[in-house]
């Protein structure tokens, strides 16, 4: 009776089953075109495989020769050709000495391919890089900004296709660009290389982001002073310093077993730090003093717009090891080894893979890096702090000077490092960290680095 009963249910499920497969189906065919039921799973797949075509066409466009004016991004997550879903909210750009830094944000990771424009007689238009993200729709009230400084005229946006955001750069004289992805938040970067006039001397920088995202887009405060013209430092004159708290609000960088979070520890060996440069009658500004979060690319503009002699960014390290422990100072370059290539992914807020893409376009980048005095600020700060810490922890261990990838330091103008001051991974260091004379210890050893630095420079 039993077995019967069963029988019967599975017999009434199937024709339900059938029944609604087939209402559905035809409901389908109706809506999408006049061909048959058949055809719209048919066209469905077509659908998928075209999709899948052109992201294969896309990965070896990505592999072209440097040579072509075409860029197409690599990022994981991209959904092309499906509804938008993406939300491009703001467009900031930051004018430098030698490069023109163009940020666009979006709320989530966006497929995207840059193509560049040489004009011809014929065209109105001006030359111009346009970058189409896919799966994209433009937040409201975010058009168009003004820029004229010698680079770049303008960065449009528009709602190209509905699913199709295209920004647009109208260019003045450029000799080159790059394009790169950033996580946490999401946005592309644009990095526009030129040669600027020499009468050019005051920097700028632009906000425009849509009346809705302006209320809560928190505009950090770096200290208001008057940025001095443009000139050559006389020799072993250091006068201003840009000193950089990594990390801050939402990012709290490497968090410890015992709950400290780098953001907190950096930020108060940079406030000391900030305090004995000034007693030495050096100029400081600060990045950030307070706990805000501040872009990765907006930290070095910051040290460029205020014509910086040196940018010392202070962090704490982490590793998965927990026994690992020690000081080590890192300057831009390609990462030696995966230990310093992991270090940059953890501080760049990207994976091991973004990383590897950062690393290959790398050295267009820092063309302009100063790479041999950021080396030698490096190894004086390192020396210095590394004394500082033995003299009272004899088991701190000195991991030595090293390069990385780091973005933070990316265009930056002056000399460069980033120092990661000891391990909150780790616990014994971690209990340190959290102590004002161990965070005053390490602002002290810093400024050895920096002074041994300027009197090598006399
Ligand atoms: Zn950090």
């Amino acid at each position: 009776m039993k077995f019967c009963r069963i029988r019967l249910l599975v017999t009434v499920s199937l024709f339900l089953m059938l029944f609604f497969l087939s209402t559905f189906a035809a409901a389908e065919g109706e809506g999408g075109s006049a061909d048959g039921k058949g055809t719209v799973s048919v066209k469905k797949k077509k659908h998928v495989k075209k999709s899948a075509a052109a992201s294969a066409k896309k990965a070896k466009g990505a592999k072209k020769s440097a040579a072509s004016a075409e860029k197409k991004g690599t990022e994981d997550g991209g959904d092309g050709g499906s509804a938008a879903k993406a939300v491009v909210k703001e467009i900031r750009y930051w004018s430098n000495p030698d490069y023109t830094r163009i940020s666009i944000a979006v709320d989530q990771e966006a497929r995207y391919e840059a193509h560049q424009i040489k004009q011809n007689p014929a065209d109105p238009y001006p030359s111009r890089i346009y970058i189409d993200l896919e799966g994209a729709r433009l937040a409201p009230g975010l058009k168009e900004v003004p820029i004229g400084d010698g680079f770049l005229r303008t960065v449009r946006a528009a709602q190209y296709r509905p699913d199709v955001v295209r920004v647009v750069l109208d260019l003045e004289k450029i000799k080159d660009y790059k394009i790169f992805p950033l996580s946490d938040p999401n946005r592309i970067i644009i990095d526009v290389k030129g040669e600027r006039p020499l009468e050019f001397s005051r920097l700028t920088e632009q906000i425009q982001p849509p009346p809705a995202a302006a209320a809560e887009v928190k505009k950090p405060e770096p200290r208001e002073e008057k940025p001095r013209p443009v000139a050559k430092l006389k020799p072993g004159k250091i006068r201003r310093i840009v000193v950089d708290p990594g990390h801050g609000g939402h990012d709290s960088g490497a968090l410890g077993a015992n709950g400290i979070k780098e953001k907190d520890v950096v930020l108060a060996i940079g406030l000391k730090l900030a305090e004995k440069l000034r007693d030495l009658g050096i100029d400081v500004v600060m990045t950030r003093s307070t706990d805000v979060f501040i872009p990765l690319e907006e930290r070095t503009a910051i040290a460029n717009k205020v014509n910086a002699d040196l940018f010392v960014s202070v962090h704490a390290n982490a590793s998965l090891n927990r026994s690992a422990s020690g000081i080590e100072t890192y300057y831009l370059n390609l990462a030696k080894t995966e230990k310093a290539a992991q270090v940059a992914a953890r501080e760049n807020n990207t994976s091991l893979e973004k990383v590897s893409l950062l690393q290959a376009i790398l050295f267009d980048l820092m063309a302009n890096y100063k790479i041999n005095d950021s080396a030698h600020l490096a190894e004086e700060v390192q020396k210095a702090l590394y004394k500082k810490i033995h003299g009272s922890y004899p088991t701190a261990k000195n991991l030595g000077v090293k390069q990385g990838p780091f973005y933070v330091l990316v265009g930056a103008t002056m000399p460069s490092i980033l120092v990661e001051s000891a391990f909150v991974s780790n616990e014994a260091e971690e209990a340190r960290l959290k102590s004002p004379e161990y965070q005053e210890r390490t602002a002290d050893g810093i400024l050895e680095g920096i002074k041994g630095y300027i009197s090598s420079l006399k």
